[in-house]
């Protein structure tokens, strides 16, 4: 089978399309039949090794797609389910063997492109908002990169929860994707200072919560244009790593809360993978959760669907078909 691979980590030119084996499932898995992949900065991190895992690995850790086989254990799947997963390694292929609690059914009318670009993406705006930081009605927040991948869903949910939602984009284009989703206000943060707009747009009071996914550039500020006592959610660093900093920070700013949460942790037990991919993926079959498809690229192409993504050229989901 194709399989995008990497023998070294690197720049997006370690992606390498290779022909490799199918899989064979081991007792408890089942070898799904990849419809469509999702392209995540989880992938870009893994690739560069800033998160290791052993050598050769395919990449990716998102797929749709259709049951082939199935292990001697498992029970509740057959050859021919719909089904998708987020956080196994090896997405970017043909077929992959995932274990098979962590393969959710497909509903009938989503399809293996939206099914796909729900799962890591979908479930991380859904345990941001309902968990992490539960946002209530009335709650201000400050969301970056929100027309990004995770940033255009997390405003869309935000805003169902009743927030008034500040969001940052690197462009124009990227601001009005994200004030058609939903967003009140908009930050171009590469020409603005967005603590001084930030404080400016809530009377010097600060939000209650910012959601960063940058990380890098936007951590220090981040600490300043929050409320006392407000919540500070690092979710990743598509900017590069948070270096290490001073715990007395958070007193100076106003006894401020951080925390660095990891999709991993909130849908670890089966009942919650399940009640929070339901709740995803039962938003967009409502039409309640509007999907953004930046571009479905071929397998072949995985390199330059990272240099997209990690050149600012997205907005929305990438994926990759086999
Ligand atoms: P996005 O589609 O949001 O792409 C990243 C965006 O970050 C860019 O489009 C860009 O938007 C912004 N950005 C700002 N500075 C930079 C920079 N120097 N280089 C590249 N991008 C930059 O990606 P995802 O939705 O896949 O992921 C968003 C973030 O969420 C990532 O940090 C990812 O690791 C994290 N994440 C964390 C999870 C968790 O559970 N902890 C799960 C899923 C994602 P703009 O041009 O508007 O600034």
């Amino acid at each position: 089978m194709k399989a995008i691979q990497v023998s070294k980590v690197g720049g997006p030119e370690v992606l390498e399309l290779a022909d490799i084996p199918v899989p064979e499932p081991k007792a408890t898995e089942a070898v799904v039949q990849i419809k469509a992949s999702g392209v995540n900065f989880i992938d870009v991190y893994y690739r560069e090794g800033r998160y290791p895992a052993p050598l050769p690995f395919v990449s990716g850790q998102e797929g749709a797609g259709v049951v082939t086989t199935t292990g001697s254990e498992v029970s509740h799947l057959k050859p021919g389910d719909r089904v998708a997963y987020t956080g196994v390694l090896g997405s970017y292929a043909e077929f992959a063997a995932v274990p098979a609690d962590r393969l959710v059914q497909i509903p009938d009318k989503l399809d293996f492109n939206q099914a796909a670009a729900a799962m890591l993406q979908g479930m991380t705006a859904h345990y941001l908002s309902h968990s992490t930081f539960p946002i209530q009605a009335g709650h201000t927040v400050l969301i970056h990169a929100a027309a990004g991948g995770v940033g255009l869903l997390l405003v869309q949910m935000a805003k169902k929860l009743g927030a008034r939602v500040i969001g940052t984009a690197g462009s124009d284009e990227k601001a009005k994707l994200a004030r058609d989703a939903g967003a009140d206000d908009l930050i171009i943060y590469t020409k603005q200072d967005f603590e001084a707009e930030t404080l400016g747009l809530t009377g010097g009071k600060g939000v209650d919560v910012v959601y960063d996914g940058v990380g890098k550039t936007t951590f220090d500020k981040d600490l300043k244009v929050l409320r006392p006592r407000g919540y500070l959610v690092l979710f990743g660093g598509a900017s590069g790593a948070v270096p290490p900093f001073d715990l007395l920070l958070l007193t100076k700013h106003g006894s401020l809360f951080v925390t660095r949460p990891s999709l991993h942790h909130y849908v670890a037990a089966r009942e919650e993978l399940e009640q929070r991919s339901n709740d995803v993926l039962g938003m967009i079959d409502s039409g309640d959760l509007k999907l953004r498809i930046h571009k479905a690229y071929p397998l072949s192409q995985a390199q330059e669907a990272h240099r997209d993504l990690e050149g600012r050229k997205t907005s929305g989901k990438s994926l990759l078909i086999p």
